[in-house]
């Protein structure tokens, strides 16, 4: 059995010897690979004060040494993408193909920080008054927590650690228990680019890490991204030991489609999106909402493709679906579909019937006439269940839309310029696809969804990044003629 410790302070370090673990599957083969150290809060602490420590000095780094040390850890994760992609697929199951596409997407974060010169100019004012000036210039935070899901084991801490550590704070990530092994690498390439040792650890652990992280007083600022229960959790624990926080949230992603659609368009991008990952991604498409005559038809488009998927171990070339990533969950997936028919909805293709293989496979499941009320429409599955939603117009679905407790994502496929247009305009969510069904925004425009999928005023990476990871200082001032010198009482006006 593998045994899967922390790094800190430069190194691979053990977990005490009376620690507790916690199991990592192969979630393809059913069976346990390697036993991940859970931290205890005495651990944590030890963590975070190396992380401190490497902080104060990093935070006064010049700018071309920490963007040089960037471009370097950019060609290191560019060289290792296909060793980490096989990281991610054995651990979290995922395809080859689609473990790859997410260091892609992790490694622009990364190349964003690499222009942390720029991104960190600050702002001056000459002249505000008479022989007086004003600059603006951003500090860091001090030390970053960053806990993350266990969906994208290598694109979400990029997302984190790229603008923490070109905006010259230390990071200490609290990855997924379930697949933790990603990050070590990552540590590992961040040394090798030459990062000081301790501004870069990686604790792993559950509940109990993440409380500790969250209550200790050399913690500055938490990045979290994983389901809505605990964001909210971490975002009210966090704020009240007087930390910034940004903590994004779980997801219901609809995509609504016209009546005007081209159909075939919108049933390959709702297979796509809904099946993807086997649904394990916050931006997964769950619900259909089709609008008026148009239903029919694309129900019939989706169940047609369904057999096309090929399901199977996430390193085997054809596949196209991977398992999910832990038994308990499969049967929490299934205990959904199971429901549903219960619930009234319309089971059109039972992903239940494809588990002849080990591993804690499913299949795709359709279920039509799914409604606000039943469990498969309320909960976020986070499995390869998509709902169909029926309405009668554009207005009935906006509404749908518009009053479902999440905002992280939503799509909507039309030819109608304007309707995309209003919808794009009084849609009450974070990020919007038109005629694209995961809306995933580039690294150089910031991510984050609305209401119940983000708590705290931050997205994250991007130039929203750059302002979590900093503080602004603002400076006036003056250099007087001795010989002006005089007492005033007034507030100046400056006019
Ligand atoms: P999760 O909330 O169970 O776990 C996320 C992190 O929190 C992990 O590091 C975990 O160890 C820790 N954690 C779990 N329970 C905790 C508790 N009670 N107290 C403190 N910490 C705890 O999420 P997950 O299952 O790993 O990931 C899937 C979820 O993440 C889905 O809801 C998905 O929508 C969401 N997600 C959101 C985004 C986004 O950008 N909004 C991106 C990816 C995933």
């Amino acid at each position: 059995m593998r045994a899967i410790g922390h790094w800190i302070g430069g190194r691979l370090v053990e977990g005490d010897a009376a620690a507790r673990r916690a199991p990592v599957f192969d979630p393809a083969r059913g069976v346990q690979t390697g036993e991940v150290a859970l931290a205890s809060p005495s651990e944590v602490d030890d963590a975070v004060k190396i992380a401190a420590a490497a902080a104060a000095e990093w935070g006064s780094s010049p700018l071309n040494r920490r963007s040089t040390l960037m471009f370097r850890l950019r060609e290191l994760i560019d060289a290792h993408r296909d060793e980490l992609a096989a990281i991610v697929t054995s651990e979290h199951g995922k395809t080859l193909d689609d473990a790859k596409g997410e260091v892609a997407r992790g490694l622009d974060c990364v190349e964003f920080a690499c222009g942390v010169p720029q991104l960190l100019k600050g702002e001056y004012s000459c002249e505000v008054a008479n022989g007086i000036d004003v600059h603006t210039v951003l500090h860091p935070v001090g030390v970053v927590a960053g806990i993350t899901p266990f969906n994208f084991p290598v694109m979400v801490p990029l997302w984190m650690l790229a603008n923490a550590l070109a905006c010259g704070n230390g990071f200490l990530l609290k990855p997924a228990e379930k697949d933790p092994s990603a990050s070590l690498l990552l540590a590992e390439l961040a040394q090798r680019a030459g990062f000081p040792d301790g501004i870069f650890s990686v604790v792993h652990g559950d509940a109990e890490a993440v409380n500790a992280l969250l209550s200790h007083p050399d913690v500055d600022a938490v990045s979290f991204v994983g389901s809505t229960p605990v964001a909210r959790h971490v975002y009210e624990t966090g704020t009240r030991h007087g930390k910034r926080v940004q903590a994004l949230g779980g997801a219901k992603n609809h995509m609504v489609v016209l009546p005007d659609a081209d159909v075939d368009a919108a049933a390959d991008a709702a297979v796509s999106a809904a099946y993807g990952s086997a649904g394990e991604r916050c931006m997964a498409i769950s619900v259909v909402v089709a609008v008026g005559s148009v239903a029919d038809t694309l129900v019939d488009a989706i169940a047609a493709r369904i057999p096309d998927v090929v399901v199977g171990p996430g390193d085997e070339p054809a596949s196209m679906m991977g398992p999910l990533i832990t038994r308990e969950h499969r049967e929490r997936v299934l205990g959904y579909v199971a429901r549903a028919t219960e619930e009234g909805a319309d089971v059109v293709v039972d992903g239940a019937t494809v588990l002849e293989r080990e591993g804690f496979f499913v299949g795709c499941s359709l279920i039509d006439r799914v409604e606000p009320g039943m469990a498969v429409y309320d909960d976020e599955i986070f499995g390869p269940v998509l709902g169909v939603v029926r309405v009668a117009s554009f207005d009935d679905a906006l509404a749908l839309v518009n009053s479902n407790p999440y905002g992280n994502g939503v799509a909507l496929f039309t030819r109608d310029g304007g309707a995309a247009r209003r919808f794009e305009r009084e849609v009450r969510v974070g990020m919007v696809g038109i005629n694209v069904p995961i809306p995933v925004p580039v690294a150089w425009h910031s991510f984050g969804g609305w209401k119940a999928s983000r708590f705290g005023d931050a997205s994250i990476y991007g130039p929203e990044g750059v302002h979590f990871y900093t503080q602004p200082k603002v400076v006036t001032s003056r250099w007087p003629d001795p010989a002006s010198s005089a007492i005033d009482l007034g507030f100046p006006a400056n006019r």
